[in-house]
C-alpha cells in the first residue's frame, strides 16, 4: 500500500519534471523570438538542469524511501507471524496430546493455513491435493513433523512461519519426552525403593509399612493381622549346586507361587537372601495365619522347574499373631524368626510363636543389653583356657577358650546361662565375634612365644547359620598370621541339624580354610552316625553327662565304648569332657579313648595361669562336685 503510493508519487514527480520543463522550453523559444536568443538559451539549459537535478534527488529519495517502507513492513510481518508461534507454543505447555493437537490447528490456521496437524517424522514435503497444497516441515529433536493445507501455493513467509512453528513444536516434544522420562524414572526409584529388585516383591520397608496401618486397622475391627517369617530349607544347595542363576529364578519362582496363594489383600516380601514374610490381614480367627502357613508350604510342596532342572524346595514358617504378639512389625518379626527357628530344629514346618519359645522375659533383655555393653568395654568380658591331653603321653593336644563374664553388678554370669539367651538374637554373632578375635590372638601370642597351642573357639548353632562366618574366620587368621590348624571350631549336632545344608556349606568353607572342627556334646542330641559320617569333622567331644560317673558303682561303659569304636572305625578322634576322677581317666584308657578335658586334669584359667606342658596327673586344685555343667564353671 506505502509502497503503491511511493510509486504513484514517482510516476507524479517524473510527469511534473517533464510537463515544468516543457513549459520552460515553450516560454524561453516564445521569448527568444523576441530578445536576444543566446542568453535564453542559455538560461533555459541552465533551468533544466537544475530541474533535472532535483527531480533525480526526489526520485533516489523516494526510492530510499520505499525501501525502508518495504523492510518495516516485512519486520512486521515478521513480528507478527513470531507473537503467533510464540503465543502457539506458550499455549502448548499441556501434555495432553489433544490439547496439543488443537493449539497446533489453531496457530496454524492463525498464520494463514486451512489446518494442521502432527505426524511421525518425514521429511519437508509438498504436495497437491485438488486446491489444497500440503507442505510439511519437521519439528526438529521432537521426531514429528508438521503437516498443514493451504489454500493455494504457500507464499514464502508463510512457508517460513510454518517451518518457525514446527521448530516450536519440536522444543515443546523434548521437553514433554523429557517431562515423561524424568517421571518414569522417578516412578522407577520410588518402586524401587520399596520393592526388592529380584522378585519384586515388597522390602522390609514397605512391609514395614503396610503392617503398621494393618495393625491400626485391626485394632479398630478387631479382625487380628499375623506376620509370617518364610526360610527356604534347601536354598543353599541349590545356589551351591547349579550357581546364583539358579537360586535367582528359583527365587522368583517361589515369589510367584508365594503369590498366587495369598488374597490380594496380603502383602509378600522378601527380605534378603533366601528369607520372605507374609502380612496376612483381615483374618477371622488367629488360627487362619496358621492355615495360611500350610496353603504356602502346600504351594511349595511341588518340585521347581528352573532351567530344565526339577528341584525340591521346603521351607520353615514361623508365624507371629498382632496384638497377642507384639504391637509392632519388629516384635511380630522376631517372633515369627523364633517361631521359624523352633520349626526349623524341630522339623515341624510350621510352628507359631509361644513364649516358651523365647529367651526374652524381661530380666533377660535386660541381661541381653548388659552383655552388648559388655562386648563394648573391655574389662567385663575374658576367655579362660582349659587343656586337653593326650591318653596316650600325656602331652597338650590344645585348649578350649570358655567366656567369662564379670558382669558389674551380678558378678560371674555363667556362659550357660547367658549363651542361650545371646543365641536367641543376633548379638550371639557380636559375642562369637569378640571371643573368636580373641581367641586367635591369644593362640598368635603364644606361638609367637614359641609354645604354639591348638585353641578351640565353641560356635553356636546360630553362627553355624551364618554365611559370612567362614571370610570372618579367613580374616582374622589372615590378620594374626595364625596358621589355620591352630585354631579349632567345636559345633554341635543340633546346629546342623537345624539346617544341614546351609551349615555344611558354612562347614565346608571352614575346612577349606583348613581350620578343625569338633562335634561337641556328643550324645546329648540326635547322635545321628549317618550325619557323622558327612559332617567334616576330626574330633568328636562325649558329653560330659556320660563321663563323668565314669567308673563309679552302677554306670553302664557300654554306651561310651560303642561311641568311641564308632567314632574310630570313620576315622575321629575322640574327647572325653567332664573327666572328674582318676577312676573315670583310667576307664577311658581302657576303652581307647585319645584325648581327656575335665576339672580332675585342670581347670579353665586365665592364660596367664595356664601350664604349658604336659600332664595326666591331677590337677592342683582338687574338683568341685560333679555338675550337669549347667552351673557357673570354677573360677
Ligand atoms: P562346653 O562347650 O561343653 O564347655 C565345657 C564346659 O564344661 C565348660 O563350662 C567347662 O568349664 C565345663 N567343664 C570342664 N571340665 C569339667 C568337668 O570336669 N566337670 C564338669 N561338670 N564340667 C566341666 P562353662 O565354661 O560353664 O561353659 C558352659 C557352656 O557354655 C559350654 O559348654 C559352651 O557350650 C558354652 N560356652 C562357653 N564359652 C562359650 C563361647 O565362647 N561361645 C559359645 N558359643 N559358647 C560358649
Ligand atoms: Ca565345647
Ligand atoms: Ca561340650
Amino acid at each position: 500500500m506505502l509502497e503503491g503510493a511511493l510509486r504513484a508519487e514517482m510516476r507524479g514527480a517524473l510527469l511534473t519534471w517533464v510537463a515544468l520543463s516543457a513549459g520552460y522550453l515553450a516560454r524561453d523559444l516564445w521569448a527568444s523570438g523576441r530578445y536576444d536568443l543566446p542568453f535564453y538559451a542559455d538560461s533555459v539549459t541552465f533551468r533544466m538542469g537544475i530541474i533535472g537535478i532535483v527531480a533525480a534527488t526526489t526520485g533516489s529519495l523516494f526510492r530510499r524511501l520505499r525501501r525502508s517502507a518495504e523492510s518495516l513492513e516485512r519486520r512486521l510481518a515478521e513480528v507478527s507471524v513470531l507473537r503467533q508461534v510464540a503465543v502457539a507454543a506458550r499455549r502448548m505447555t499441556s501434555l495432553d496430546e489433544d490439547v496439543i493437537a488443537a493449539e497446533i490447528h489453531a496457530a496454524a490456521v492463525n498464520l494463514g493455513f486451512h489446518r494442521a496437524g502432527l505426524s511421525l517424522a518425514d521429511g519437508p514435503t509438498t504436495t497437491e491435493v485438488h486446491k489444497l497444497v500440503h507442505v510439511t516441515a519437521p519439528c526438529p529433536g521432537g521426531d514429528a513433523s508438521l503437516h498443514a493445507w493451504h489454500d493455494g501455493p504457500v507464499p514464502a513467509d508463510r512457508q517460513e512461519a510454518l517451518e518457525l512453528l514446527a521448530a516450536q513444536i519440536g522444543a515443546v516434544l523434548v521437553n514433554a519426552r523429557r517431562y515423561t522420562e524424568r517421571q518414569q524414572f522417578e516412578e522407577a526409584l520410588r518402586a524401587a525403593a520399596l520393592h526388592d529388585a529380584l522378585t519384586g516383591l515388597a522390602n522390609r520397608s514397605l512391609l514395614a509399612d503396610r503392617a503398621t496401618q494393618a495393625l491400626a486397622a485391626a485394632e479398630r475391627s478387631g479382625r487380628p493381622v499375623a506376620v509370617l517369617l518364610l526360610d527356604l530349607d534347601r536354598f543353599k544347595e541349590v545356589n551351591d549346586t547349579f550357581g546364583h542363576g539358579y537360586g535367582d529364578t528359583l527365587l522368583i519362582q517361589v515369589a510367584i507361587r508365594l503369590g498366587s496363594v495369598l488374597r490380594g489383600s496380603d502383602t509378600a516380601a522378601r527380605l534378603g537372601g533366601d528369607e520372605f514374610a507374609v502380612l496376612a490381614v483381615d483374618l477371622a480367627d488367629p488360627t487362619d495365619a496358621r492355615r495360611t502357613a500350610e496353603r504356602i508350604v502346600a504351594a511349595l510342596q511341588e518340585p521347581f522347574s528352573v532351567h530344565g532342572v526339577l528341584l525340591d524346595v521346603e521351607a520353615s514358617i514361623g508365624v507371629a499373631i498382632g496384638g497377642a504378639h507384639g504391637h509392632d512389625i519388629d516384635t511380630l518379626l522376631r517372633c515369627a524368626d523364633i517361631a521359624m527357628y523352633a520349626a526349623k530344629r524341630a522339623g515341624t514346618t510350621v510352628e507359631e510363636y509361644d513364649a516358651a519359645l523365647d529367651d526374652h522375659t524381661p530380666q533377660r533383655v535386660a541381661l541381653l543389653g548388659d552383655l552388648r555393653r559388655a562386648t563394648e568395654v573391655d574389662d567385663q568380658l575374658h576367655l579362660h583356657y582349659q587343656p586337653k591331653y593326650a591318653m596316650d603321653d600325656g602331652r597338650l593336644m590344645g585348649v578350649e577358650a570358655l567366656l567369662r563374664w564379670d558382669h558389674p553388678t551380678r558378678g560371674a554370669v555363667s556362659p550357660a546361662d547367658f549363651i542361650p539367651v545371646a543365641e536367641g538374637t543376633s548379638l550371639i554373632h557380636t559375642v562369637t565375634a569378640w571371643v573368636l578375635s580373641h581367641a586367635v590372638d591369644q593362640a598368635a601370642q603364644w606361638k609367637a612365644a614359641g609354645r604354639p597351642v591348638q585353641v578351640a573357639v565353641n560356635l553356636s548353632a546360630r553362627c553355624l547359620l551364618d554365611q559370612g562366618l567362614p571370610a570372618d574366620v579367613a580374616a582374622l587368621l589372615e590378620q594374626s598370621g595364625l596358621e589355620p590348624h591352630l585354631l579349632r571350631l567345636e559345633i554341635t549336632e543340633s546346629a546342623v541339624i537345624a539346617d544341614p545344608a546351609r551349615a555344611t556349606n558354612v562347614l565346608a568353607q571352614l575346612e577349606t580354610l583348613g581350620v578343625p572342627l569338633s562335634l561337641d556334646d556328643f550324645g546329648t542330641g540326635y547322635s545321628s552316625m549317618s550325619y557323622l559320617q558327612r559332617l567334616p569333622v576330626d574330633e568328636l567331644k562325649i558329653d560330659r553327662s556320660f563321663v563323668t560317673h565314669l567308673g563309679s558303682a552302677g554306670t553302664d561303659s557300654a554306651l561310651v565304648r560303642a561311641v568311641i569304636e564308632l567314632a574310630h572305625s570313620i576315622g575321629l578322634t575322640v574327647v572325653a569332657e567332664g573327666v572328674e576322677t582318676e577312676a573315670a581317666l583310667t576307664l577311658l584308657r581302657d576303652l581307647g579313648c585319645d584325648i581327656a578335658q575335665g576339672f580332675y586334669l585342670a581347670m579353665p584359667v586365665a592364660p596367664t595361669e595356664l601350664v604349658i606342658g604336659p600332664s595326666l596327673t591331677a590337677a592342683p586344685r582338687p574338683p568341685v562336685a560333679p555338675t550337669t555343667g549347667r552351673r557357673p564353671a570354677p573360677r
